[in-house]
């Protein structure tokens, strides 16, 4: 794993960085407290060990920014802390290519360089494509977004633009020019949204100021945003920042709304929104599908016998099994501890092979509860679909499920 390069002379400040790695596993951190060490630091362990360079303006040994020249040299993403705020300061600071300048002023500054820290880690993941047919300016594009250890491909125009995100689902954001030959920034902002929404790509294109309506045509054809060149690294920055911070918030509630809390598998929402449509797929294509709902047995005994926190842990346990059996189908926790698949291609037959398979694979398993070894059974009913709706489907489920119970448990019932 990367470290972080502290470069500060101040022990407050050190013991500050140091406590908040202590809070965070995925940080650590190498520290100097002078021009000097930090030089022999980064002799000894190259600079691309690091991530980034954390570095003090002010040092004995280098009063006037010294080390942050030597880091970017060095072509360390660098984040610069100064004791005092000093305008003048800023705006030079501000001319060099680094990550940001913050003012050692409370604790909220330290919370702002630790956001940075986890959001260098972040980026680093992020896939952005920049389409511009001027290769100064898509230079300049993409060694702004290197600074912030951003993933960053080019595209010359707009229809490599086009393929490279027909291509590779994975790019998150794009940043485009408007006047690009064979494809403007339009077109293909158009294009993009007729497979792409919002949500999973971010768009934000480029307008040169003067240019009339072009900032609010972007929007309009479906940009997320826009930026009016020239401008400041520090706007950049804060644009792309703000728009990648917004998709972010949404995938997390997206998960939030599809997930089950406990055992991270999906829900009973997500299974009748995606049953559905596999379903309408299957009957289109004419073929075969299955429904099988697992409910585990007398699971208030494990619960009433070892503590509701066992009974979690049985859960998560469960969930981890039913993840790797059925994992290639539509599947989710549906409340409690009953557990539903959509067996999609498989008849009935091939169902109960494969659910037989999984009612021993569970019996035969293991869980260790409050120091003693549990094993549990599960029972299952499995209904074949017929041209069914979702919802007859899982009623003829529950019946053969409830068959299944009153013959005895850990074992599987079936629609003939
Ligand atoms: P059967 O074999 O008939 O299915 O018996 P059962 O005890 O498994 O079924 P019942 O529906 O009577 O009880 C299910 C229990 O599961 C009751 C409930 O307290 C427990 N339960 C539901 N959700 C959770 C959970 O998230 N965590 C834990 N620990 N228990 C849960
Ligand atoms: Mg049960
Ligand atoms: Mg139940």
């Amino acid at each position: 794993m990367k470290k972080f390069l502290v470069v500060e002379d101040s022990p407050i400040v050190i013991k500050i960085i140091k406590h908040i790695a202590k809070l965070d596993a995925a940080l650590s951190f190498d520290t100097a407290t002078s021009f000097k060490e930090a030089k022999i630091l980064l002799k000894k362990n190259r600079p691309d060990a690091y991530l980034a360079a954390i570095v003090d303006l002010n040092l004995p040994d280098a009063p006037n920014g010294e080390v942050v020249d030597f880091t970017l040299k060095l072509k360390m993403p660098t984040i610069v802390l100064t004791g005092s705020y000093d305008e003048h300061k800023r705006d030079q600071m501000l001319e060099k290519p680094i990550v940001d300048y913050i003012v050692k002023e409370s604790r909220f500054s330290y919370e702002q360089v630790l956001k940075l820290i986890h959001r260098l880690h972040k980026n680093q993941h992020i896939k952005v494509l920049v389409a511009d047919d001027s290769s100064t300016s898509r230079k300049y594009i993409t060694n702004l977004l290197k600074t912030h250890l951003y993933q960053v491909i080019e595209a010359e125009d707009g229809t490599d633009a086009l393929a490279a995100i027909q291509n590779d689902p994975s790019i998150k954001l794009l940043i485009t020019d408007y006047n690009m030959p064979n494809m403007n920034g339009f077109d293909l902002v158009k294009n993009i949204r007729r497979e792409v929404d919002k949500n999973s790509l971010v768009i934000i294109g480029l307008s040169t100021q003067g240019s009339g309506g072009l900032s609010a045509k972007f929007i309009k054809n479906g940009a997320n945003d826009f930026l009016s060149k020239p401008f400041s690294h520090e706007e950049f920055h804060c644009r792309i920042l703000h728009n990648i911070e917004a998709m972010e918030h949404l995938e997390t509630i997206q998960f939030a709304a599809y997930h089950d809390y406990l055992t991270g598998l999906f829900n009973r929402r997500y299974f009748y929104e995606k049953g559905e449509e596999a379903l309408t797929i299957a009957h289109r294509k004419n073929t075969p599908t299955s429904l099988a709902i697992i409910d585990v047995d007398h699971f208030k005994k494990i619960n009433d016998n070892y503590g509701h926190d066992a009974g979690d842990i049985a859960l998560i346990e469960i969930a981890k099994l039913i993840k790797q059996a059925f994992g290639r189908f539509v599947y989710a926790r549906m409340g409690g501890e009953e557990f539903c698949v959509l067996l999609s291609g498989l008849d009935i037959n091939k169902a109960c092979t494969l659910l037989e398979n999984f009612r021993e694979l569970i019996e035969d398993n293991i869980i260790m509860l409050d120091n003693t070894s549990v094993s549990i059974t599960i029972s299952a009913g499995i209904a074949q679909d017929h041209n069914n709706n979702l919802d007859d489907l899982m009623n003829e489920a529950d019946r053969q499920l409830y068959e299944a119970k009153e013959s005895g448990r850990n074992q599987i019932s079936a629609t003939e």
